[in-house]
């Protein structure tokens, strides 16, 4: 099908080199494939394989799903949850889903494993055509202009050498971002970034409506002067007898870099209850952790030839440490863009549709990643931090608009008070 209307050039291997099969390689993917283009989707791994993550999808990321035409019924086998638990200051509290006309009532949770497969096989049933066991090792520039033109790439068993060539690269390969940084691409420090790790436990408390948060996080490895830490705990119930367990911090607060976070995720558990089972001998599997690139940490997005999506581009929501949702809808942004852009003449004229990717992505999530940079660094604050806890908690109401705020979860037309009161303030913040 792709074949069909291929604009390829001799000497190119596919119309678009996608680097990275997660969730936003291969969402792009489809996306390129199903609108006919001949799509090259390079993956160092071979599916299934483990991705560290927390599994769990907010509405805003279910809708990114159903966009893409995936199933998401609990049939098709996606367990449900109805809203957020949050955990902290002596208080328990439900917070449901909001009501909205833009995403559904419901988030999701799938393990990685097994949801990145499904994803990679909705590209390739696209058209795209997926090469597993390929690790990208760089951009392949033209030596007089310095435009990215294809990847050099280790491949097979053999690691055998190998590049290919495209007139655009989609750079969808996580926060390693191998492929950025081979141009010259790095991350901008002032930007916050986060780390997380998590395990799986057998757990009796694997059933679970609601995602769990736990926002008191201390760091205890110096007795006489704890510290509250920007960030959270989470327990996500896989419905399969086991439950997803981990935590996030933030880069803004002091303790970051100097603290052991595999050592405060056991420190926590091992202060859980003994019936919720998070103990060392129910663990089924290591603790697993990486970086959290937040708030557009990488630009630009586009530069001569190459697209950063997803993690790559710093994609993760500096409010709460989503990733997967974000890496599908700058995915579906991009492939827009590229779709428009290779209909055109190689030049300007393309070069100007390629510059609406940056440009899409400001407009949807500019100023809100910019207030949640500031958010970030406010949080950073010990001080400010406990006073949240303390004073925010206890309030319902005001739960309610902050879990809008914290998870993208507003109308930003026709929405209720608070939707207008958190799309007034993404209009104050001037975009990233
Ligand atoms: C502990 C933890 C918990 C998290 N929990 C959640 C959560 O509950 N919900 C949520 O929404 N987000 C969560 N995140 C964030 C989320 O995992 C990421 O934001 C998301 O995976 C980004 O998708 P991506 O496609 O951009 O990158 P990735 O998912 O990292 O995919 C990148 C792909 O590129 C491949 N690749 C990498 N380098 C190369 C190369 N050189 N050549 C070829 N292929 C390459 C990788 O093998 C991988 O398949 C969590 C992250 C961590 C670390």
């Amino acid at each position: 099908m792709s074949a069909a209307i291929s604009r390829r050039r001799a000497g190119e291997d596919a119309d678009v080199i996608v680097v990275g099969a997660g969730p936003a390689g291969s969402t792009a993917a489809t996306y390129l494939a199903r609108a006919g283009l001949d799509v090259l989707l390079l993956e160092k791994g071979a599916f299934p394989r483990e991705k560290v993550c927390g599994d769990g999808l907010t509405p805003r990321g279910v809708k990114q799903l159903i966009d893409l035409g995936i199933d998401t019924r609990e049939e098709a086998g996606w367990l449900h949850n109805k809203g957020l638990r949050v955990v902290g200051g002596g208080i328990t509290m439900e917070l449901d889903w909001p009501d909205l006309a833009t995403f559904p009532p419901y988030g999701v949770v799938r393990p990685r494993q097994d949801f990145d497969d499904m994803l990679a096989r909705t590209a390739t049933r696209a058209g795209a055509r997926l090469q597993e066991n390929t690790t990208v090792t760089g951009a392949v520039t033209d030596d007089r202009t310095g435009r990215v033109v294809g990847v050099s790439a280790k491949t097979g068993p053999g690691k055998t050498p190998v590049s290919y060539r495209a007139p655009l690269v989609l750079a969808c390969d996580g926060v390693s971002a191998r492929l950025a940084l081979s141009v010259g691409l790095d991350k901008i420090d002032t930007r916050p970034m986060g780390v997380a790790v998590r395990r799986y436990y057998a757990s009796p408390r694997s059933k679970d409506d609601y995602l769990e948060s736990h926002l008191e996080l201390w760091d205890r490895s110096d007795p006489a002067n704890p510290v509250l830490l920007p960030g959270y705990g989470w327990i996500f119930g896989m419905g399969d007898g086991t439950v997803n367990v981990g935590l996030g911090i933030l880069s803004t607060s002091k303790a970051f870099g100097s603290t052991d976070y595999r050592q405060l995720l056991r420190s926590w558990l091992d202060g859980t209850p003994e019936e919720w089972g998070f103990r060392e001998h129910n663990a089924t599997s290591k603790i697993g952790g990486a970086a959290l690139p937040m708030g557009f940490n990488r630009t630009p997005h586009y530069r001569d030839g190459l697209m950063l999506i997803g993690d790559a581009g710093g994609l993760v929501n500096p409010f709460n440490g989503e990733g997967i949702g974000y890496a599908m809808e700058s995915a579906r942004l991009a492939a827009e863009v590229v779709i428009q852009a290779l209909a055109r003449a190689e030049g300007p004229a393309r070069e100007k549709a390629l510059n609406g990717y940056p440009v899409a992505l400001k407009q949807a999530l500019g100023s809100y990643y910019r207030l949640g940079n500031i958010f970030s660094q406010l949080i950073g604050n010990p001080t400010v931090m406990a006073l949240a806890t303390k004073y925010g908690l206890p309030r319902k109401t005001l739960m309610k608009l902050v879990l809008k705020l914290l998870a993208g979860l507003y109308d930003p037309k026709d929405g209720d008070a608070f939707d207008r009161v958190i799309t007034a303030a993404t209009k104050v913040a001037p975009s990233l």
